[in-house]
């Protein structure tokens, strides 16, 4: 089962992905992880990354629809993939559409996490705390709610009009959400 983890910074995409991927050994993509380890080992891609995640800004769609290209093709994909955090944008939906059709994939979900503006921040802010990113203050976390409602909220209209759109409201327990997560995909 191919899924697309939808909804803004702090919704929680990551921690679900992470049950899905363990009940159904299937494999989490995330771009944000992926950018985040080639800045810290300063390859060419994470020096070209680096200033735009600092400042809260989406990295430009054709590196990012190249990590994906190249991503997907892996083996371990095969037995089913989660992308969190990708697509951000139309441009990138549309690579993406392109890529599975290629590939003779398809995607059977995109769940799409609704959290509060205002519950997000606090959980951005918190997570800063935890595990200091830089890109986790204040004035980062503002631009990355704004470059989410202004480049990835289409992208919900976009799959509601292919209806593979789920919602699932990302406040409360964890596990609470999880369960909603699986009842959504079946399985
Ligand atoms: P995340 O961990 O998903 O919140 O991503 C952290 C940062 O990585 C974002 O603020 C962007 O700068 C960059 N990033 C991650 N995924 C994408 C994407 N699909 N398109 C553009 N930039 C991305």
């Amino acid at each position: 089962m191919n899924l697309i983890f939808l909804g803004p910074p702090g919704a929680g995409k990551g921690t679900q992905a992470k049950i899905v991927v363990d009940r159904l050994q299937s494999v989490q993509i995330s771009t944000g992880d992926i950018l985040r380890a080639a800045v810290k080992e300063k390859t060419e891609l994470g020096l070209k990354a680096q200033e735009y995640m600092d400042r809260g800004d989406l990295v430009p769609d054709e590196i990012v629809i190249g990590i994906i290209k190249e991503r997907i093709k892996a083996p371990d994909c095969a037995n089913g993939f989660i992308l969190d955090g990708f697509p951000r944008t139309i441009e990138q939906a549309k690579a993406l559409d392109e890529l599975l059709k290629k590939s003779n994939m398809k995607i059977d979900h995109v769940i799409n996490f609704e959290v509060n503006d205002e519950e997000l921040i606090a959980r951005l802010l918190s997570r800063a705390k935890a595990e200091g990113r830089s890109d986790d203050n204040p004035e980062s976390i503002r631009n990355r709610l704004k470059v989410f409602n202004e480049k990835t909220q289409p992208l919900i209209d976009y799959y509601r009009s292919v209806q593979v759109l789920r919602n699932v409201y990302g406040l409360g327990e964890i596990q609470e959400i999880a369960n909603k997560v699986k009842s959504l995909i079946g399985s």
